[in-house]
C-alpha cells in the first residue's frame, strides 16, 4: 500500500508514491471520452524541484477508530527517516481521490484498553451445544467465573488471536492457566462430566474470534512531543539515574 513515502525536508511536506499516481483519468468531454494524463507524482516533484527530499519508512500501520471497510476516513501512522520520527495524518474526502498526507506534531499514544468477555455469545453457544441438564444457574455461574478471571488479566500479557473490525479492536486467547482457574471456580457447581464438557467447550472456542476469546478495545490519543525526540525514554532515564543516586 505504501510504496514509497517521500518527504521534502525543506517544506516538511510528504507524498506517497503508489502505482496509481501516473495512471490516466477518463473524463466525458463534449460527447467523447478523453484520457487525461494525471500525474500527482510529477506535480509533487515539480513543486519541490531543487529541494532536498528523503524517503520515510512506516513504523506503524494506519490507525483509525473507523472500521477497516470504511474507505473515507482519517488515519494516523508513524514513520521515520532513520533518525527522526514523524506522525502522519492520512485522509481523503471521496473514495475516488488519492490519499492526502500531512506531517503533524505529536506522537501516537495507546492505552491497553479494557478486557471484554463475550457474555451473550458464550450463553448462546452453550445453549446451542448442550443438553438442558445444565441449568440456567450453572451457566450464570460459569459466565461469572469467566468474568472474575478475565478481570485479573493484564491485557498487555495476552496473545492476539484475531483482529476486530477496526485496528483498535483485537481478540485474544485466554491462557491455559486462566482456563484451569475458571474450572476450579466451577468445581462445586458442576459434576465431573459437566466439568469435562466445560473444559472442551472452552478449548474449542478459544481460537480466532471464538466465543471464549476476550475482546480488547484500545483507545489512542495524539500526545504532544516535548523538547526531546523520545521524551518517554529520556524521562525514564532521568528517573532511573535519580534512583541510583
Ligand atoms: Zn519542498
Amino acid at each position: 500500500m505504501m510504496d514509497a513515502l517521500i518527504r521534502c525536508i525543506e517544506c516538511n511536506e510528504i507524498f506517497n508514491m503508489t502505482q496509481g499516481d501516473t495512471s490516466p483519468r477518463y473524463t466525458w468531454h463534449e460527447g467523447e471520452i478523453k484520457e487525461e494524463e494525471s500525474d500527482d507524482r510529477d506535480a509533487f516533484l515539480q513543486k519541490h524541484k531543487g529541494h532536498t527530499i528523503e524517503k520515510l519508512t512506516s513504523l506503524t500501520p494506519p490507525i483509525s477508530d473507523k472500521p477497516y471497510t470504511e474507505p473515507v476516513k482519517t488515519s494516523f501512522f508513524e514513520a521515520t527517516n532513520g533518525t527522526k520520527r514523524f506522525l502522519i495524518k492520512r485522509w481523503r474526502d471521496t473514495i475516488e481521490q488519492p490519499f492526502t498526507y500531512e506531517i503533524i506534531d505529536g506522537r501516537l499514544d495507546f492505552n491497553h484498553g479494557k478486557i471484554g468477555v463475550q457474555t451473550h455469545a458464550i450463553r448462546k453457544q452453550l445453549r446451542a451445544e448442550y443438553d438442558p441438564s445444565i441449568s440456567e444457574e450453572q451457566i450464570n455461574y460459569f459466565i461469572n467465573a469467566i468474568h472474575k478471571e478475565a478481570e485479573k488479566i493484564d491485557p498487555a500479557t495476552l496473545m492476539v488471536s484475531a483482529e476486530g473490525e477496526t485496528p483498535l479492536i483485537s481478540y485474544y486467547h485466554l491462557g491455559d492457566a486462566t482456563l484451569e482457574r475458571i474450572l476450579i471456580r466451577c468445581q462445586d457447581t458442576f459434576n465431573h462430566d459437566e466439568l469435562e464438557l466445560l473444559r472442551n467447550f472452552m478449548r474449542e472456542h478459544n481460537e480466532y474470534d471464538g466465543v471464549m476469546t476476550v475482546l480488547v478495545h484500545k483507545e489512542f490519543a495524539i500526545k504532544p512531543v516535548r523538547e526531546s525526540e523520545f521524551p518517554q525514554t529520556s524521562h525514564l532515564e532521568q528517573r532511573i539515574s535519580l534512583h541510583n543516586r
